[in-house]
């Protein structure tokens, strides 16, 4: 796939980036370029090009803005310690974009030309990927795929954008790790049974703002979802999966066929295994969740994604009363540790999970 480059005539100097770079936060500050690839049935996906990163000039009838026809990844480029830098299993990020496009009747992104994108962007900001210090400062990668024809019918876009975009990001937990608080959203669902809750696509997230506004407002740092038929079974965060370790050293780990299944789970359920955990993936009610707690059946739940890659999860809230947070977190930042060690080049890779870039 061809790419053409033409480079920004005003980066950001290297003593603003180093600032930057000190502090990052999370989507804030972007870097120097942009990649975009466009698609039309006649030309398929083509005009792929790297420009100074800046603001889209988009028609009011352009139709991502009314129908909502959009899909996207999130990923990381990691420097390792020897300055190398690599992504984590970026051909599984490209196949789930496959497989949220075929949801959203989006044309598919062949998994080389997704990689090809991701790795010549990084490449050509390669400055503005943090050295980790021993912390987890990485560069945050957002691909992502939208509706770009200027059409107000109802119908799959017949003009396709794809981009990628980058922004460093620190740490997810300043000043150590602690467990996050859930709000458990007993009326309101994300994803219902032929939906879209398998697909990475910004209309899960539209739909699960107003039930995290509702946890926000019980000083809860996120929200757990149930499955919309029964409200009974345990389906994920807004943006992570949830895993519970139990006392005998099985880990159960919802499948309901509407969550978003994330990379870092599939890592987990394989790291665990190789750990000697039996892995379960099924169904979890939420009272399996409240009796196990109780009964110290349960001694650790987790919650992982990209962004914060694993993280403890304390008590949840809800209209009728709390769960307790389970007491343990051995197992999980044992998993943890292994899973950061792996993508900042600081532990072996038995699974050849990372791919370089530069
Ligand atoms: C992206 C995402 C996750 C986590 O996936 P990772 O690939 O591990 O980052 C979990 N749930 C939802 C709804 C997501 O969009």
């Amino acid at each position: 796939m061809q790419i053409t480059t033409s480079p920004s005539s005003s980066p950001a100097s290297d003593e603003r980036v180093a600032e930057i770079l000190a502090d990052p936060g999370f989507g804030k500050h972007f870097t120097d370029h942009m990649l975009t690839l466009e698609w039309t049935p006649e030309a398929g996906w083509h005009g792929g090009r790297i420009e100074a990163y800046g603001p889209l000039s988009l028609d009011p009838a352009t139709a991502v803005l009314h129908y909502a026809q959009e899909t996207f990844e999130g990923m990381k480029a990691y420097r390792h310690p020897d300055g190398s830098i690599w992504s984590f299993r970026p051909e599984a990020n490209a196949a789930r974009m496959v497989r949220s496009s075929h949801r959203l009747a989006f044309p598919e992104l062949p998994v080389e030309d997704f990689v090809q994108a991701v790795d010549a962007l990084v490449a050509a900001d390669q400055r503005w990927v943090p050295t980790p210090d021993g912390g987890e400062n990485a560069l945050y990668l957002r691909p992502f795929m939208f509706a770009s024809e200027t059409f107000l019918g109802v119908r799959p876009a017949e003009h396709v954008t794809f981009m990628v975009i980058a922004s460093p990001a620190g740490a997810y937990f300043k000043g150590g790790i602690k467990p996050v608080t859930l709000w458990l959203s007993e009326h309101l669902t994300r994803a219902g049974r032929g939906g879209m809750g398998a697909a990475k696509t910004g209309g899960n997230y539209a739909a699960s703002l107003a039930a995290q506004r509702e946890g926000m407002a019980k000083g809860c740092d996120q929200v757990v979802f149930l499955d919309a038929t029964e409200g009974r079974y345990v389906e994920e965060l807004g943006g992570m999966n949830l895993f519970f370790v139990h006392a005998d050293g099985t880990i159960v780990t919802p499948e309901t066929g509407t969550i978003l299944e994330g990379i870092t789970r599939a890592s987990i359920i394989e790291l665990a295994g190789h750990q000697g955990h039996k892995v379960e993936e099924r169904r979890f009610s939420i009272d399996e969740w409240r009796e196990g707690v109780a009964s110290g059946a349960i001694t650790e739940v987790f919650a992982c994604g990209t962004a914060a890659v694993i993280t403890p999860v304390g008590a949840v809230l809800s209209e009728h009363g709390e769960i307790a947070a389970a007491p343990g977190s051995e197992v999980t930042m044992a998993l943890r540790e292994e899973l950061v060690g792996i993508q900042f080049g600081r532990a072996e890779d038995p699974f050849g999970w990372m791919h370089r870039i530069v």
